[in-house]
Parts: structure tokens; C-alpha cells; sequence
């Protein structure tokens, strides 16, 4: 069984474009880690790394690490009420292959689709500021960059929207979020929106399990071969 420790290093490419382990860039979430780390040393408690191969054609973008979830774990939205909606779907719509078993070694492995995260470290209240996403956005901007064959981003709330419209520098008026709404890019890329998979919307039944299959699964139909709805290849 790896530890926190191990997993960081297994799953992060040594590739310069992801947060070191020590990111100081944001005071704030730099003070909630080491807190966190003096209470908690067994818990990841650091940039918590993109999880999924590099040559994925989907990306998935949350907002923040959950402090008893990917926080803990080391994985993106393992251990937490939401990563039970997003894995299950994922593994039921082809994107995920294994177990998920809410722990980094499970073994679960990610089948075209990499997730990762508008803000890396987890913030207080799960409330990231303005300024922490601004920081944070050069690494999410350089992720999608460096993801060759990335075809489709499916943002998971309207601060992921935000976050990657703006690391994409596309204006957000041009494309206001909506559940299941369909943008296209200036640079090829397809985005679409999704309530995220929280407790909170799914006991609202704002976004119920159907409604994320169903959107998964039409993704799933425009990346098959031949679909034109991701417009074919994208411009850098
Ligand atoms: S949130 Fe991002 S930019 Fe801020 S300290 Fe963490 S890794 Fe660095």
C-alpha cells in the first residue's frame, strides 16, 4: 500500500507545469495545509496532483480539493460524497475502469478522461478568493495546454466554468454556464457545463444521478469516431 507521500510522487509528472509540492503562491491555503498538517500528518495535505492519463481527449475541472476528501487522500475527489457521483458515473459510462474504493490506491484507472482541479490546495470553508484562483490558473491554463489530444472539458460548477474560461482567455459573456450547455472555443475546444456532483445539489435534487450519466454519456457520444461535434483538431 503506498502512502500519501508515494502517491504525490507516482501521480504527478515531472513535467515542471504542475504546483510543486511546497507552492507558496497562496498564503493563505500555504497556512490551512501546514495547520492541517500539524493536526492531520497522515492526510496528502498538498497540491493535490491531476489524476488520469495525459493522452485523455476529456478533462474534467472541480473547484478545490475537499479537506476530508482529495485533501486527505491525494486524489481528486477521492473520499468525499461528490467523488462517490463522479467515479461511480464515470466507471458506469466507460471513462473509469476498476473499483472505485474512495482511497488513491484502489486501482481505479481512468479510461480517456483526466480530472484535476481549478485550485489545487484546499481552501478554509472550501471558499477559494479571487486571488487564489488567479494564482492557481497559470497551472490549469498549462495543464490544458499540455494535454495533447484534450478534445472536451466538462466543468464541473460555475466557478470551474469561470476558471477555465478564464485560463483560456475567453470572455465569460460570451459563454454564460448552464447546466448542459455547450460552448465552443476560439481554440477548438468543446466545454460543457454540469451542476457539480456536491451533496448539496444532488439532496437539493438540483443535479440527480440521471442527469449526470446522461450528460457523461453525450459526451461520450461526441468524442466516438467520426462525431463532428468536436469540430476535429484544436488551435494553440
Ligand atoms: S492553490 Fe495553487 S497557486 Fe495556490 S498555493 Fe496551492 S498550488 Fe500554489
Amino acid at each position: 500500500m503506498s502512502t500519501p507521500g508515494q502517491s504525490r510522487a507516482r501521480l504527478e509528472p515531472a513535467s515542471g507545469w504542475a504546483p510543486a509540492p511546497d507552492c507558496a503562491l497562496c498564503p493563505r491555503l500555504e497556512g490551512f495545509r501546514s495547520a492541517n498538517t500539524a493536526a492531520h500528518p497522515e492526510w496528502f495535505n498538498g497540491p493535490v496532483p491531476s489524476f488520469g492519463p495525459l493522452d485523455a481527449r476529456l478533462l474534467v475541472v472541480g473547484l478545490a480539493p475537499g479537506l476530508k476528501g482529495a485533501n486527505r487522500t491525494g486524489r481528486p475527489f477521492t473520499g468525499d460524497y461528490a467523488g462517490d457521483l463522479l467515479y461511480e458515473s464515470l466507471i458506469g459510462t466507460g471513462f473509469a475502469r476498476g473499483t472505485y474504493g474512495r482511497r488513491a490506491d484502489d486501482g481505479l484507472v481512468l479510461v480517456n478522461c483526466r480530472i484535476t482541479n481549478a485550485v489545487r490546495c484546499v481552501p478554509p470553508q472550501n471558499k477559494p478568493t479571487g486571488a487564489e484562483m488567479r494564482n492557481c490558473r497559470r497551472f490549469l491554463a498549462a495543464e490544458i495546454a499540455a494535454l495533447e489530444r484534450l478534445e472536451l472539458i466538462l466543468a464541473l460548477g460555475r466557478i470551474a466554468h469561470d476558471n477555465v474560461l478564464s485560463a483560456l482567455a475567453e470572455r465569460r459573456a460570451d459563454h454564460p454556464f448552464a447546466h448542459g450547455a455547450w460552448h465552443r472555443l476560439g481554440n477548438g475546444l468543446l466545454l460543457v457545463d454540469s451542476y457539480h456532483c456536491s451533496r448539496l445539489n444532488t439532496n437539493t435534487g438540483r443535479l440527480t444521478g440521471e442527469m449526470f450519466v446522461g450528460l457523461l454519456r453525450d459526451i461520450r457520444a461526441r468524442l466516438e469516431p467520426g462525431s463532428k461535434a468536436t469540430g476535429g483538431s484544436r488551435h494553440k
